[in-house]
């Protein structure tokens, strides 16, 4: 499918490798998946030659009868997803739908609080190497000391002092569940709004299984290639549209509804043409977790990392919080005397694929870090049950026992490509 046919093999035959390199090792990065044959190739179509800039209906450009559809359909599968009055398809990618509704909210030097990206934020929520810490001024929330979870007391004092427009939930690397009303309850006492980032956990959100921001977030972001199992893109969703606080109004007028501005923020404010060939993808997808299926398999996601969870601590590893509500484990491994590079790297030459990650009050650097992000979203969709977390947690012992070894971790490397056999990846595929 992807080689036969293909005149220029110097790159399908790296794509070739690549899907090699998936289909045999164990693949265990919080934030991929595989999707579907469907979604794929609901991206390697004809819809990439479409220009079609505005949103369905109201398009600057012809042609555009088929693609609206597809992008109506898209938009409608995810509003059903998740109960929404609102919902925009386009942005690019998760930093895409951030910067959009940002840029919807925020004036340049406007004060936003986001949690701090060394305990686990996402570099959107106000690092200052990205445009959400150059352009506006944020101010950061963190972890509890003594259990690793958000600090709420602490979200509300600086909320306080600060007074921010807008405050940020959601995370990168955090393994637990998030208290949105408070975090509303907060946001009102200062006048602030509240956008949940829910990038990571949004395939759990969609089936119920970890509590919803929707009731008490104004706005809410994903991408839809982690948990959701679609394309890499972004989405931008509101349970209820509203009248826009800040008096905007259109031509005629009348008070702009945020649904209008952040539409126009997405196009024309941070992107041009949609990415109908990926909109079509995320359709598919959506499609796709509309049905028990997704169910199911979000359900068992929860399991395994439970079950990762136990089969770690049972080994003397230190889980930052002391366990998971989602999809991630984040393991200090400072009680191991390995830092989270040299884990990354050992685990690489097993073909056991990780990040290593800071863990809140790190003493290293990111470069370096004290731990390792683990998630289970891929290898559930491998087919792996709970007993298989244990085989996983076993063979990264060994990894990062023997990290200096390349003899074991080669030998390893045997065993993780044999046990991986047992969970075919797109066998359709050549
Ligand atoms: N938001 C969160 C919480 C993320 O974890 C990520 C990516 O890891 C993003 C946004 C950015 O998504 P993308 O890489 O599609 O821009």
């Amino acid at each position: 499918y992807f080689c036969a046919m293909q005149n220029d093999t110097i790159v399908f035959d790296l794509i070739h490798k690549e899907l090699e390199r998936q289909r045999h090792g164990i693949e265990l990065i919080a934030s991929e998946n595989f999707t579907s044959l469907a979604v794929m190739k609901a991206m390697g179509t004809v819809l990439t030659n479409k220009y079609a800039e505005g949103y369905p209906g109201r398009r600057y450009y012809g042609g555009c009868e088929i693609v609206d559809q597809v992008e109506q359909l898209a938009i409608d599968r995810l509003k059903q997803i998740f109960s929404c009055e609102y919902a925009n398809v386009q942005p690019h990618s998760g930093a895409q739908a951030n910067a959009s509704l940002m840029l919807a909210i925020l004036q340049p030097g406007d004060t936003f609080l986001g949690l701090d990206l060394s305990m686990g934020g996402h570099l959107t929520h106000g690092s200052p190497v990205n445009f959400s810490g150059k352009l506006y001024r944020p101010v950061a929330y963190g972890v509890r000391k003594e259990d690793a979870r958000v600090d709420y007391d602490m979200m509300e004092a600086v909320a306080k002092k600060e007074k921010p427009k807008l405050i940020v939930c959601g995370a990168s690397a955090y393994s637990r569940d998030w208290d949105y009303a408070r975090i509303r309850a907060i946001a009102d006492s200062v006048g602030a709004l509240v956008m949940c980032d829910m990038a990571h956990p949004a395939g759990l959100i969609a089936k119920g299984l970890l509590n919803s921001p929707f009731d008490h977030c104004h706005f809410v972001t994903s991408t839809t290639h982690k948990t959701l199992r679609g394309p890499r893109g972004g989405i931008i969703l509101m349970k209820k549209d509203f009248d826009n606080p800040f008096g905007l109004k259109d031509v005629k007028g009348n008070i702009r509804p945020m649904s209008n501005l952040i539409d126009l923020a997405v196009f024309p404010g941070t992107q041009g043409g949609p990415l109908e060939h990926v909109i079509a993808a995320k359709a598919v997808a959506f499609g796709e977790i509309l049905s028990e299926d997704f169910t199911t398999y979000a359900n068992q996601i929860i399991s395994n990392a439970r079950a990762m969870s136990s089969a770690f601590l049972a080994k003397g590893y230190h889980i930052v919080s002391g366990g998971t509500d989602n999809h991630l484990l984040l393991i200090d491994l400072r009680n191991k005397d390995i830092s989270g590079k040299k884990a990354e790297i050992a685990l690489g030459k097993a073909e056991i694929t990780v990040n290593k990650n800071m863990v809140p009050f790190d003493d290293k650097s990111a470069f370096i870090t004290s731990g390792i992000r683990v998630g289970v979203p891929a290898v559930t969709t491998r087919g792996m049950k709970e007993a298989h977390m244990a085989t996983i947690v076993e063979m990264i012992d060994k990894a990062l026992v023997n990290a200096e070894k390349d003899d074991v971790l080669t030998a390893l490397r045997g065993d993780v490509n044999a046990f991986m056999k047992q969970f075919p990846l797109y066998p359709e595929l050549v």
